[in-house]
């Protein structure tokens, strides 16, 4: 089967790593989002993936305290992700690296952008920890920023709903939701599909991003195929 896209970065949060306990990670989930990226790479598709940390920590929830404190504490949460990843994806025989924005040498590599371009094109999943290294980003604004760098076709938003509604489906039982979308029109109805400072920047460098649900972790492979799934924003 073609691919419709070759290089990409999938964007999990971390919520989607906790399965049905919404807090910490749900190993079965994630092995079973693992199998789903190794079906990728099967197929040929170069996949990078950014890792929220929201299942452990979030810097702006942080109540009082320093929010750059709470952001570095956000920035390990997501490494812990990354490591759950590597090991869901190594145990299925995917070839893997972490790489963290912050150096922490003895579990991961540096983010080097080339090294990065390296592992992909030899078919192995990179995985980008630590978000951007800065805080006060998020990790979908480190999705915007390293798809950028690595030259990605797309950004995949794989999360909890299945695509960008009009107003919240959860609050509003006649939500619509919307099959494409320009990112004028995000920015401009402010729809949550990144925050503001990714679609910019998404928008900017024409970077497309298709949201859709991650309740089966297949969707990714459907994604990538070029099946209509979801939301895409261009
Ligand atoms: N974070 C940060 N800088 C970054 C990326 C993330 O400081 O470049 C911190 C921030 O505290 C954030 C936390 O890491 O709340 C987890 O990331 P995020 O909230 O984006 O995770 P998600 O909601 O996708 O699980």
């Amino acid at each position: 089967m073609a691919l419709k896209y070759k290089r990409i970065l999938l964007k999990l949060s971390g919520e989607a790593l906790a399965g049905d306990q919404k807090f910490g990670l749900d190993y079965d989930t994630v092995y079973r989002i693992c199998a789903s990226v190794k079906k990728c790479v099967e197929l040929g598709a170069e996949i990078a993936i950014v890792v929220g940390g929201g299942n452990f920590w979030r810097g702006r929830s942080s109540g009082q305290m320093d929010r750059t404190r709470a952001d570095h504490m956000g920035m390990l949460a997501t490494v812990i992700n990354a490591l759950a990843l590597a090991d869901a994806l190594e145990a299925q025989k995917v070839d893997v690296r972490v790489q963290t924005a912050i150096a922490m040498q003895q579990i991961a590599e540096p983010y080097i952008r080339n090294r990065a371009v390296r592992h992909l094109e030899k078919g192995r999943v990179v995985i980008f920890g630590c978000g951007t290294g800065n805080p006060f980003f998020s990790t979908d604004t480190t999705s915007s920023l390293r798809a950028a760098e690595i030259d990605a076709d797309i950004i995949f938003k794989a999360t909890l709903v299945d695509g960008v509604y009009d107003s919240d489906p959860n609050k509003n039982p006649d939500a619509v939701r919307y099959d494409r979308l320009s990112f004028s029109e995000i920015l401009n109805k402010e729809l949550t599909v990144m925050d503001m400072t990714a679609a910019s920047m998404c928008k900017d460098n024409h970077i497309p991003i298709l949201v859709f649900s991650l309740d089966d972790p297949d969707n990714i492979v459907r994604a990538v195929q070029g099946e209509e799934i979801g939301t895409l924003v261009q």
